[in-house]
């Protein structure tokens, strides 16, 4: 039987808001109701941001703690993922909810410039950011959007910055960074391949090629990531009307190349993450 697949749900992120998809989750109760039901579809990690009650990006770790409960009471054994990224947050602010011990966190290791903006990582943020992963037993999530990103994590992983078997995810289709491109998908397997053997590796396309993405990751052996934070429509003329009819066309990606898709229980297995105790 051919290697489980995992699927991540990226439920809310910090840009998507009702007026462009009212499927969008933003209050911490929408938030749980819309997981669980990706949950049920298939997916077993959920990456997470919040919001301020006017949809605007937050990291306030308050808000971070009661996702974390409502995720833990509705979705159990459900890997909870929440996200360092930088448009919720500046500097240490990014890790703020990281003592609440979430199974995993998100993790950018370099630089490199988003839509509007330069996404600043500097060494000794990602630094700080990785000694409290280690500290909380938080198991990073490498967000490769270059392949420097991915010898950086290498370099992280050989030296203890990053212990244990690496988890890294391959981001295409940001504009004014890497795009879909799939020689070079097929170079950053390679690279992981070769640099960490032992790594497991994930991908994400960002809007319409969420799909493609899905696609190549789940042929290619891989774990695959969708939701409405990456991608809001199912197609040019329909929105998405959920979180959890994203996955499903993840978890049909995955009958389509005969992937069993993981469960909670099997994921934890690959990524190595025992269940916390409560
Ligand atoms: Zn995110």
């Amino acid at each position: 039987m051919s290697k489980p697949c995992i699927i991540c749900v990226a439920i809310t992120g910090s840009l998507p808001t009702k007026e462009n998809n009212p499927a969008v989750p933003v209050s911490v109760a929408e938030q749980v109701e819309s997981t669980h039901e990706a949950f049920e579809a298939g997916a077993t990690i959920c990456h997470a941001h919040v919001r301020n009650e006017d949809q605007s990006p937050s990291s306030d770790p308050e808000k971070f703690a009661r996702l974390k409960e409502g995720l833990e009471k509705h979705c159990p054994g459900m890997i909870i993922q929440f996200s360092t990224g930088g448009r919720s947050g500046a500097g240490k602010a990014r890790g703020g909810m990281l003592p609440l011990e979430p199974d995993m966190a998100s993790l950018s290791v370099g630089s490199n410039n988003f839509p509007t903006r330069v996404y600043e990582n500097p060494p000794d943020l990602v630094d700080w950011l990785a000694a409290e992963m280690r500290t909380y037993s938080i198991k990073p999530e490498i967000e490769a959007f270059d392949l420097s990103h991915i010898h950086q994590a290498a370099a992280m992983n050989k030296d203890g910055r990053i212990p244990g078997s690496l988890y890294v995810q391959f981001v295409m289709g940001v504009k004014n960074a890497m795009p879909v491109d799939k020689d070079v998908f097929d170079y950053y397997i390679k690279t992981v391949e070769r640099l960490v053997p032992d790594a497991e590796w994930c991908a994400a396309g960002i809007g319409r090629h969420q799909l493609t993405i899905n696609e190549w990751s789940i042929a290619a052996g891989g774990h695959t990531r969708t939701g409405l934070e990456d991608n809001i429509r199912l197609d040019k003329d329909r929105l998405a009307p959920s979180n959890a009819a994203l996955v499903k066309r993840a978890v049909e990606l995955c009958e389509k190349y005969e992937r069993p898709v993981a469960d909670w229980q099997k994921a934890r297995e690959i990524l190595q993450i025992p269940l916390k105790a409560a």
